[in-house]
């Protein structure tokens, strides 16, 4: 079994306030939320990241822009706007090595950049 923390999230082996769940998708809050809305959303199955996608991964993930227009509906932040993003390797910011989705809304978000 992965020791991958989004992969026991995954796995409901550890908690999380799980919002949308299907058989390839899971998008749950992230627990250090940096707007009101901050959710993540993940394939199910492991992979590292955008540069490192598996055949199986990038099915899943073809579907999260969909998914996440759905939740940026159901968490009220489609008319105000929201920012889908994904960051690849240590310059692009990631810290959890499993493929996720931010999805941010609920203030303004500012630049491209996070400062
Ligand atoms: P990254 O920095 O890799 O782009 O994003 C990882 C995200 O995972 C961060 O925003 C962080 O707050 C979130 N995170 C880290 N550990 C946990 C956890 O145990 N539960 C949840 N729900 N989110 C987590
Ligand atoms: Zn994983």
């Amino acid at each position: 079994m992965s020791e991958c923390l989004f992969c026991k999230i995954a796995r409901k082996e550890i908690p999380s306030a799980i919002v949308y769940e299907d058989d390839t998708l899971i998008a749950f809050k992230d627990i250090f939320p940096q707007a009101p809305v901050h959710l993540l959303i993940i394939p199910k199955v492991h992979c590292e990241g955008l540069g490192d996608l598996t055949p199986e991964a990038e099915a899943a993930a073809a579907r999260i822009p969909r998914l996440a227009a759905r939740l940026a509906v159901e968490h009220g932040v489609q008319a105000s706007g929201w920012r889908l993003i994904s960051n690849c390797g240590a310059d692009g910011g990631q810290t959890v090595f499993h493929l996720h989705f931010h999805l941010l809304g609920g203030k303004s978000l500012g630049g491209k950049l996070c400062q």
